[in-house]
């Protein structure tokens, strides 16, 4: 009787630790259990947020850096703090927003506003019908096709818009509306296979290339590469109507304190901190636990969300690593994540002489083109009120057939680049090169990369999140996260 009571309980055992290796959607799980998190960014902090809302406490941010944040990098000078990274915000950033009412705080910065300048630093207006008489015909063309591509999204497209690529490669959406309520939603569509083509492919076979005119802006110009090879769902998650409108008219958000203080009060809010300078050097998963060696010592844990790279292809000087480069990897996390490319966005920050400070922000549209790669194509003015404060360059130096342009050499074409447009640099005092939008070409988005690695959640008791699972901004990444723990725990 003893025996088969044993024999019992390891049966039952050996049912419970098989479930727990493979976590299922909407699966109840030990709101007690270890969590966790790699990454104190948007990602890694939003899930702790959204952990601790649904009951779950016992959850752990690993942080490599001395400070949270991640990309939202925003240090100070002369008593104010500039952006090396995260800028910006829309009104359907509603994860952001989430986090904004958990903190008690709201996006109280500086009006954005910008104009523009060609790459001989004239300034122009290059949509303007009454200063391009000229481009009369080209503007009302444009025009039209923008009326098309909002059409075209909402009906021949509906469901393209949700966060996370779910489903793209099969014709089927799968996830929760773009709206406050956010509501679930799924449905089939064979059009949304389109959306792992290119953009630029994305908008000829429409009929509306001219609105990628528009859509550049926002996209090229904010380093998430070039429409001929970046697949067009990343660009209408990111860029769908909506937002892509409020990029034209300049309703965007920003915070006083700069993006980091949004995630540097999420961390003071949260019941457990991130703990910051954490050097994880191992993570072995084995027998329904994961154990992180963190500073040295071995860390037992439950479930483990990533919400750091998780394949960097290169060796960085910033010492950042893949996660298959510390974690016990298995052959198709091996295989999947090797697929994964980023770009190469660089960042000065730079003081110039009184006289040299340019009156506003400026895009520079020529630079936005491949041909361009390695120049100047915004630069940000961020205080209208002083000339002593630091402004912010930003430029890309990798296309996806075209060998990378040198760290130096770019930044030399940027600092000519400032002469050019009559506004040189006295100073550069911050630059970064960072790891930036990491993303799969066509051909593995419409190979359904993401319907696998959506199938490997909770298998190893690892999830996976941050910028590769949804895309590089703030709130994509922060709602994937809620949308992580929504349908995981
Ligand atoms: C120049 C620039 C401009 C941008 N502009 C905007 C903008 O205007 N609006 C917008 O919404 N977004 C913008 N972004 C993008 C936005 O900042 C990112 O998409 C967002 O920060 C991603 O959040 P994340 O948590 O996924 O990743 P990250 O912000 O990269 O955070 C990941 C964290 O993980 C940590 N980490 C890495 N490896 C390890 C490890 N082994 N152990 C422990 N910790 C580790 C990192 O130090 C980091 O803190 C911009 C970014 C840059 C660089």
């Amino acid at each position: 009787m003893e025996l088969k009571l044993r024999l019992r309980y390891n049966y039952v055992n050996i049912i419970q630790h098989f479930m727990c290796l493979y976590a299922q959607e909407g699966e109840v799980m030990d709101k007690n259990m270890k969590i966790c998190i790699i990454g104190g960014g948007p990602a890694g902090l939003s899930a702790g947020m959204y952990l601790e809302q649904k009951g779950y406490e016992n959850y752990t941010i690993l942080e490599r850096l001395d400070r949270v944040g991640g990309k939202c990098w925003s240090p100070e000078y002369n008593g104010r703090r500039y952006e090396m990274g995260a800028i910006m915000g829309v009104p359907s950033y509603y994860a952001v927003h989430d986090v904004e009412e958990f903190c008690g705080i709201t996006h109280d910065g500086p009006k954005l506003n910008r104009n523009y300048k060609n790459k001989n630093g004239k300034v122009i207006d290059p949509f303007n019908p009454k200063k391009n008489p000229l481009k009369v015909p080209q503007l009302l063309k444009m025009k039209k096709q923008i009326k098309k591509m909002a059409e075209i999204l909402e009906t021949k497209y509906q469901g393209y818009d949700i966060n996370g690529h779910r489903g793209v490669a099969e014709g089927r959406y799968d996830g929760f509306a773009c709206t406050p309520g956010r509501e679930p939603v799924s449905g089939t569509n064979e059009n949304l296979k389109d959306l792992c083509m290119p953009f630029k492919d994305f908008c000829e076979k429409n009929g509306v290339e001219l609105a990628q005119d528009v859509w550049i802006g926002p996209f090229t110009a904010f380093g998430y590469g070039y429409f001929d090879e970046i697949p067009a769902g990343y660009v209408l998650k990111y860029l769908d109507f909506q937002t892509t409108m409020n990029f034209v008219n300049v309703n965007l958000w920003t915070w006083e304190n700069g993006t980091q203080y949004i995630w540097e009060c999420l961390d003071a809010k949260l019941k457990n901190h991130a703990r910051l300078n954490s050097e994880i050097s191992k993570v072995e998963r084995k027998d329904g636990k994961v154990y992180v060696t963190v500073n040295g010592k071995v860390e037992e844990y439950d479930k483990i969300i990533v919400t750091a790279p998780l394949y960097i292809p290169n060796k960085r000087d910033d010492g950042q690593q893949g996660m298959v480069d510390y974690f016990d990897a298995r052959d198709d996390e091996k295989e999947l994540f090797s697929k994964i490319d980023y770009e190469r966005y660089d960042v000065q920050a730079f003081l110039t002489k009184p006289e040299d400070h340019p009156e506003i922000s400026y895009y520079v549209f020529d630079n936005m083109a491949k041909e361009r790669l390695g120049h100047l194509m915004v630069y940000y003015r961020r205080w209208k009120d002083s000339v002593d404060q630091v402004l912010t360059t930003y430029a890309l130096r990798k296309h996806k057939n075209s060998s990378e342009i040198p760290y130096n050499t770019c930044k030399q074409m940027v600092l000519d680049d400032l002469k050019t447009m009559g506004n040189p640099a006295s100073e550069v005092i911050n630059e970064w090169s960072v790891y930036y939008f990491p993303h799969v070409f066509s051909e593995d988005y419409a190979a359904g990369w993401y319907d696998k690695v959506e199938a490997m959640q909770g298998k190893y008791d690892t999830f996976y999140a941050g910028e590769i699972m949804a895309f590089g901004d703030m709130d994509e990444t922060a709602e994937y996260s809620r949308e992580l723990v929504e349908r995981f725990f």
